[in-house]
């Protein structure tokens, strides 16, 4: 385990015993979670003193100079996506039709082949291996386009660059693979990226794709089978997770999971099904199987043993174009809304003018602005600097992102009505606008579950929250550490909370890092959400002493915290982006967007109120025993009356 590290900003901590010993403590574990949670630990990129805006606020340090002044994308970076995008819209405009793909479940040839030649196959790839070398600020701004107008482009595009061959390649790849690859991904090979497998959905601890080295070590013969490999059945060459030979760490053996380039046309690799769903109807995502297939050592990824932390890695900057194309969905949403809304009147009005359906609207564009804000600040961030901390931005702006755009969806289908739930071709049948919000909203459902589900999301920010308590606390908490060195690591923590704790109550008059935005109202929300993070750090320290190794445990308290940090970063980058638009804007626009910005802000506080109640006022601990009666078959006479499985 790499994970008893301290970060920059903590004191040092280390005993040789507590080196050895993993950070959570894992004695009390059952050996399947044992196994997966030292996995993810050793895979972790832990970034180690980088932190980020978003994990300080966990610590009560609420660094507003990180997001405020809020990142402005340069003139010359806006007119090279401009040029992109333009062509883009244009051709999605005119040459593609998202009802057709939905009806057909296939995207036309000539439709993948015009997107390969106007680059959009290679968007990030430098220009000098066949890409547009565009940034990530422009990508994003593509993938809001195509989430605004065909979900299964989107993921086509976004399955190969973001996950697919180029991004793991872009960040982990040697001069020869680079060079082999990146010309043929740019310039329209599809790609795909293969992790899971029927056992292995979140947990690739349980993997059995394997490798095995030829006795010449030169190759290795990989065998085993993965699914729902999204572009899988298209694509030309794949990143294929599989287990390699473990490798013995103080006397125990460790499994190792490694990333391998593959050439879907290899001899062993074939695509045994295509699976289809219940939206993205033209996916081209398969099981893919592989038997004895040679795969050359130069072929790896990063190196043997590595492979999740390519995964990890590749995701983290990756599934930001989920919330980019949650952007796009969410204003095609309030476009259709708008419409509608003042179109259709009923009870003598239009239902925008009912505060039943206005209010719906209201949280809808508010919380477009927000996601918008959030995911545009963090790519700001990849732009700066390639190496920057963004796991738990990324992680917020998909959380936040999939979870209020599945909202969002939700609602536009209830203030359509039936026209909602009805079909474009059958509304365009019977003479109405063929308004796609039934397809829309089956496309959209997959967002909280696909790279990296909602929950798995709540544990990975988690863990990161928790880090660096972690590491100045871990040890005293940590029963598999000797006694000796459990209470020198307990008076050194002592010492840090000594000075910590105290200044977690200290009122704070200004905001501290940054000059503050100049609008009352912005500043207002900002000293809040200084001052909550304050109150977060210590309900989570509290918890800490309350539960003890046994807070990892505590999912649905975590997932509050969690919560309560990802509203924060949303106020924050709201307020920073309100006051970018404030100094660039017009009178008219100014009154409505602070407007825009207060509503969101008033909204979140509620949320995040609520999610502090929560810690106290909850029924946690009956509702998960509810739930293991329900399990266990206690309550089996609940499904009485249904036409279940028989007997
Ligand atoms: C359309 C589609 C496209 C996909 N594309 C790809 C792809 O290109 N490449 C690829 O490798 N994979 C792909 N996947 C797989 C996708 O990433 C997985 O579905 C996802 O990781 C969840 O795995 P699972 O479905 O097996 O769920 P499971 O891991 O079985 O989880 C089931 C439920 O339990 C929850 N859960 C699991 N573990 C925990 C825990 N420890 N604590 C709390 N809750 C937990 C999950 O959040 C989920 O709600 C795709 C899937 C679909 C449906």
């Amino acid at each position: 385990m790499n994970t008893t590290r301290t970060t920059s900003k903590e004191p040092e901590m280390k005993t040789t015993a507590e080196e050895q010993a993993p950070l959570i403590d894992t004695s009390k574990m059952s050996s399947g979670q044992r196994a997966a949670l030292e996995m993810t630990e050793a895979a972790r990129d832990a970034a180690s003193g980088r932190g980020s805006f978003a994990s300080s606020l966990f610590m009560g340090r609420f660094d507003l100079s990180a997001v405020h002044p809020f990142p402005q994308q340069s003139a010359e970076d806006r007119d090279q996506g401009d040029a992109f995008l333009q062509r883009l819209e244009k051709f999605l405009r005119e040459q593609v039709d998202p009802d057709e793909i939905d009806r057909t479940g296939e995207i036309p040839q000539r439709v993948i082949d015009q997107l390969a030649s106007m680059g959009a196959f290679g968007i990030k790839i430098s220009p000098s291996d066949g890409g547009l070398g565009l940034s990530q600020t422009n990508y994003c701004r593509a993938a809001v386009l195509l989430g605004s107008y065909c979900g299964n482009l989107t993921a086509l595009l976004s399955a190969h660059q973001s996950i697919g061959v180029p991004q793991p390649l872009i960040l982990f790849g040697t001069e020869e693979q680079k060079r082999k690859y990146l010309p043929r991904v740019a310039k329209g090979e599809i790609s795909a990226f293969a992790l899971t497998e029927p056992g292995v959905g979140s947990d690739p601890a349980t993997m059995q794709t394997h490798a095995e080295p030829t006795p010449d070590g030169k190759h290795f013969l990989i065998n085993g089978e993965k699914l729902w490999c999204t572009n899988g059945t298209k694509a030309g060459v794949i990143v294929v997770m599989a287990k390699t030979p473990p490798k013995v760490v103080n006397g125990k053996p460790k499994n190792q999971i490694t990333a391998f380039i593959v050439e879907m046309d290899w001899p062993g690799v074939e695509v045994a099904h295509r699976c289809r769903f219940m939206g993205l109807k033209a996916l081209y995502n398969g099981v893919v199987r592989f038997t004895n297939v040679r795969v050359p050592r130069e072929n790896i990824l990063l190196a043997e043993g590595k492979g999740l932390r390519v995964a990890l890695s590749t995701l983290n900057t990756g599934r930001l174009t989920l919330p980019a194309a949650c952007i796009g969905l969410s204003k095609r949403c309030l476009e259709i809304v708008k419409k509608w809304a003042n179109e259709r009147v009923q009870w003598g009005a239009s239902i925008g003018k009912h505060a039943a359906i206005a209010d719906k609207i209201a949280h809808m564009a508010a919380n477009t602005f927000a996601l918008e804000a959030m995911t545009l600040y963090t790519a700001s961030l990849v732009d700066r600097d390639k190496h920057a901390d963004i796991r738990l931005e990324a992680a917020m702006s998909k959380l936040w992102g999939s979870e209020r755009s599945w909202e969002i969806v939700n609602d536009t289908m209830q203030i359509r009505g039936g026209r909602g739930y009805e079909t474009a071709d059958s509304l365009k049948g019977r003479g109405e606008e063929p308004v796609p919000v039934e397809r829309l909203f089956r496309d959209s459902r997959i967002n909280t579950i696909f790279e990296g589900s909602s929950e798995i999301m709540r544990l990975f920010i988690a863990r990161e929250a928790l880090d660096p308590h972690l590491s100045v606390a871990a040890g005293a908490l940590n029963s598999q550490l000797p006694m000796k060195a459990r209470l020198k690591a307990a008076l050194k923590a002592g010492l840090f909370y000594a000075g910590w704790y105290p200044k977690q109550w200290l009122p704070q008059l200004a905001l501290s890092g940054a000059q503050s935005p100049r609008c009352k109202i912005l500043r207002r929300h900002l000293r809040y959400a200084s001052k909550t993070s304050r109150k977060l750090a210590r309900a989570l320290f509290h918890a800490m002493v309350r539960f003890g190794p046994k807070l990892e445990r505590q999912q649905v308290l975590l997932g509050r915290f969690v919560d309560i940090g990802t509203e924060l970063f949303a106020i924050t980058a709201a307020c920073a982006r309100a006051q970018s638009l404030f100094d660039s804007g017009n009178a008219n626009e100014i009154e409505h967007t602070l407007a825009l910005a207060d509503y969101f802000c008033r909204s979140a506080r509620l949320r995040i109120a609520e999610q502090f109640r929560g810690l106290h006022t909850n029924a946690d601990r009956q509702g998960y025993r509810l739930a293991q009666d329900v399990l266990t078959g206690n309550l089996d006479w609940l499904e009485g009356g249904i036409v279940g499985k028989a007997g």
